[in-house]
C-alpha cells in the first residue's frame, strides 16, 4: 500500500459500513440490555486506581449509571466523576436534601418542628441524624440552591440527585414497627412536622385555619395538602435552577405516590417537574414480595402518565443466608432467588431501568442472576 492514509481511510469505511448496516451480536445485546443505575458512597480514603478498579467492575457486571454520595464538596464529585467518564459510566451525584447536619450555615431555627413543638435539631425523630430542615424557611431554599449550584456547575456531573426530599415519616413503614418498638396505627404528634410559626401562620392565612387549635390535625385534608405543597414548591424551583445549568435532576421517592409517599412522608410527587423518579420499592420494609414491586411500579408510571422515566429502586439483601433469622429490616431485601423477579416485575410494569441499593450489597449469586436478568428484555423479543 503506497499510500497509508488511504489505508486507514478504507478501514474506517469497512468498519462504518459493517457497524451501521450489519449491526453485531455484541450491539444487539446493548440495545436490548435494560438500563441498569446503582447507589453508591465514597471515596473515603480510597485511591484514584482504587475507585477505577471497583467502577470497571460495576460496568463490567452491567452498570450504567452511578448515584454518587460524596458529601456536599464539588471537588470530590469532580475527582471521582471523571474516574467514573473514564470508566464509560454516567455520573449523577446522590446528596440529601432536607436531612441536613448543623453546620454554621444552617441557622438553628431553619430546623422543622414537630406537633409537640420539638426541634428535629434538638430531639429528632426515631434516629440522631434525622434532623429535617423546615420548607417554608427561604434560608433552607438559598442554602439548598447554592450547594446544589455548585455541584451542578461541575463538569462531570450528568445529574442532580435529591434523596430525603420529604418530611420525616409521620408513619413508618410496616417492617420498621418492631425495630422502633412502635405501633404506627395513627399520625402521632411527635413524628408530624413542621408546626413552626412560618408554616402554621401561612396555613392560616391561606385557609383561615389555625391547625394549632385542631383537636386532630391529621383529618384536616388542607393541612396535608399544604404540606405536600411546600415540598412541591421546593421541588420544582431546585429543578429550574438546576437546569438552568443544563443538567438535569431526579429525586429518590417513597412508593406510589399515592399508595405510600404521601402518607408517609408527604410526598406528592407526581407534580414534581424533574426528569426521572427513583422510586425505592424496597419490599421488605412493607412486608411484601416481588409482585407488590411490581403493583407499586405500575401505579408510579400511571401517576406521572409515562411522560418520565420511572426507575424502579431494589433493595438488595446483602447476607441471603441470615435473612430470616436477622431482626434488622436494614439487612433484610432481594435474595438472589428473587432478584431476577424483581426486575422482571419493574420492567413488566413499565419501569424505564432498575437501580439497586447497593452493588457493594450483591452477592456472587445475586450478579449471576443480575447479569441474566437485565439481558432477559432482549431474549423475550
Ligand atoms: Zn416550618
Amino acid at each position: 500500500m503506497k499510500n497509508p492514509f488511504l489505508f486507514i481511510l478504507l478501514a474506517l469505511c469497512g468498519l462504518c459500513s459493517l457497524t451501521c448496516s450489519n449491526p453485531t451480536g455484541k450491539e444487539t445485546a446493548k440495545k436490548n440490555k435494560i438500563p441498569v443505575y446503582a447507589w453508591l458512597g465514597g471515596p473515603g480514603t480510597s485511591t484514584d486506581e482504587e475507585i477505577r478498579e471497583k467502577f470497571e467492575f460495576y460496568k463490567e457486571q452491567g452498570i450504567d449509571v452511578l448515584m454518587y454520595n460524596g458529601g456536599q464538596d464539588p471537588e470530590v464529585y469532580r475527582r471521582v466523576g471523571k474516574i467514573a467518564r473514564l470508566a464509560g459510566l454516567g455520573f449523577h451525584t446522590w446528596i440529601p436534601t432536607m436531612v441536613q447536619a448543623k453546620t454554621p450555615e444552617i441557622a438553628e431555627e431553619w430546623y422543622a418542628i414537630n406537633g409537640l413543638g420539638e426541634s428535629a435539631l434538638v430531639k429528632p425523630a426515631y434516629v440522631d441524624y434525622y434532623k429535617f430542615l423546615c420548607p417554608s424557611k427561604e434560608g433552607v431554599y438559598r442554602f439548598l440552591e447554592n450547594m446544589y449550584s455548585r455541584v451542578a456547575r461541575v463538569e462531570e456531573v450528568d445529574a442532580i440527585h435529591l434523596d430525603y426530599i420529604r418530611f420525616p415519616d409521620v408513619i413508618l413503614a410496616r417492617g420498621l414497627w418492631d425495630k422502633y418498638k412502635l405501633v404506627m396505627d395513627r399520625e402521632y404528634p411527635q413524628y408530624d412536622y413542621c408546626y413552626c410559626e412560618d408554616c402554621t401562620e401561612a396555613f392560616k392565612q391561606q385557609t383561615g385555619i389555625d391547625i394549632k387549635k385542631a383537636d386532630d390535625p391529621s383529618q384536616v385534608e388542607e393541612w396535608k395538602s399544604f404540606r405536600y405543597d411546600l415540598i412541591t414548591r421546593l421541588v420544582n424551583r431546585l429543578a429550574d435552577t438546576i437546569h438552568a445549568t443544563g443538567k438535569q435532576i431526579n429525586a429518590a421517592v417513597f412508593p406510589g405516590p399515592g399508595s405510600v409517599a404521601k402518607k408517609l412522608v408527604r410526598q406528592e410527587w407526581d407534580k414534581w417537574k424533574l426528569d426521572a423518579f427513583f422510586p425505592m420499592n424496597y419490599n421488605d420494609f412493607y412486608l411484601e414480595g416481588t409482585d407488590w414491586i411490581g403493583a407499586v411500579t405500575k401505579e408510579a408510571v400511571t401517576a406521572i402518565e409515562g411522560k418520565k422515566p420511572v426507575i424502579s429502586g431494589l433493595f438488595i439483601c446483602p447476607d441471603p443466608a441470615k435473612k430470616a433469622s436477622e431482626q434488622d429490616p436494614e439487612n433484610h431485601g432481594l435474595v438472589p432467588e428473587e432478584l431476577g423477579e424483581a426486575i422482571r416485575q419493574s420492567m413488566m410494569n413499565g419501569a424505564t431501568g432498575i437501580c439497586l441499593f447497593t452493588p457493594e450489597r450483591m452477592t456472587e449469586k445475586h450478579w449471576v442472576v443480575f447479569r441474566e436478568a437485565i439481558y432477559r428484555k432482549a431474549n423475550m423479543e
